[in-house]
């Protein structure tokens, strides 16, 4: 199973200005003087092992989207919600010829803010008579959130020109679904309006989706729900969008959740690969570099903490930040 990552900040999407690329530049010829660099292999293989992630790409500017990779239906496609990155992924499935052939598209909405609809209008799929377009969610505002964006005065084309056949499954909340061979549980998660987290299995492997979600005291509880809906996953996709502080203190009750609670929880529900998500949109590169340093030097604090056994097996095992572009396999 794999997932891969259109769209990873959250809130608002992040901008990238020239004085940034050029600081990369400076810090990338710096990094090199004095460096013999005879050959494109030798170059690349600099960029690769010797510059930091924040220098030699960038953590990407647009919102919410990832795609479920490997549907078991041919020509379908599984994505979770429809944040600026689903533009991107309409962008890369017509260059690719990919959109030649009728499709259908299931989006999975966590719930209707800005950040999670906003690329709905530039999905190309959508304009496109015997494509099939379905959200699942269990909103009952859906079909008018995605409708409704695309009115006068803030859009120039309305919904009724999307010539493909757009359908609406909204369900009671936290009903189970079947998609692409995927068993798909969720869980209701706290976050203004409601957000909704997803479960998918198959194979035996799990990857859990729960962004736009804060975690308050009784996360500390010993039967806390969220232990069970993370048990033994493969990948958690967790809503880090803050420091520990931040959510705590300046940015308490705004939803979203911390890099700390997010390692405390993988470790306690023995969860793989923990991928931190919905990044912070004012935060730089070399920003979010740091934070994910230092969420993983928390994890070994963590882990030095609560595991008195050297020999047992730590929780989780990777610590990782998403970024625009980033596939993960499990
Ligand atoms: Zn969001
Ligand atoms: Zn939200």
């Amino acid at each position: 199973m794999k997932v891969f990552f259109w769209g990873t900040r959250g809130s608002l999407p992040a901008s990238v200005w020239a004085k940034d690329c050029r600081e990369k530049a400076f810090k990338t010829l710096e990094a090199a003087r004095g460096i013999d660099l005879p050959d494109a292999d030798a170059i690349n293989d600099f960029i690769e092992n010797t510059l930091p992630f924040s220098v030699s790409g960038t953590y990407g500017t647009n919102t919410s989207c990832i795609e479920l990779r490997d549907s078991q239906q041919p020509n379908e496609y599984i994505l979770c919600d429809a944040g600026s990155g689903i533009r991107d992924f309409a962008h890369h499935h017509m260059i690719s010829g990919r959109g030649k052939s009728p499709a259908t598209f299931h989006i999975l909405m966590t719930h209707l803010h800005w950040d999670h609809i906003c690329g709905f209008p530039f999905f190309v799929p959508a304009y496109i008579p015997g494509n099939r377009v379905v959200f699942h969610g269990y909103h009952e505002q859906i079909p008018d959130a995605i409708k409704h964006q695309m009115d006068t005065p803030c859009f120039p084309v309305p919904f009724k020109y999307m010539g493909a056949d757009i359908e609406f499954n909204i369900m009671p909340p936290c009903q189970p679904l079947q998609l692409g061979g995927f068993d798909i549980t969720s869980i209701e998660q706290n976050h203004p309006g409601i957000a909704y987290g997803y479960r998918f299995a198959r194979d035996g492997k799990v990857i859990v989706h729960s962004t736009d979600s804060e975690h308050k005291e009784d996360a500390y509880d010993e039967d806390y729900r969220f232990l069970k809906f993370f048990h033994e996953a493969d990948l958690v996709i967790f809503d880090a969008q803050y420091s520990l502080a931040e959510a705590t203190f300046t940015k308490a009750d705004w939803g979203h959740s911390s890099n700390v609670l997010g390692i405390e929880l993988a470790a306690r529900s023995s969860v793989k690969h923990l991928c931190m998500f919905h990044n912070e949109p004012t935060a730089t590169d070399s920003d979010l570099e740091e934070f994910l340093f230092n969420s993983r030097m928390y994890s070994e604090i963590y882990h030095s903490e609560h595991q008195k056994d050297p020999a047992a097996t730590r929780y989780p095992k990777q610590v990782s930040l998403a970024y625009d572009g980033l596939e993960i396999e499990v």
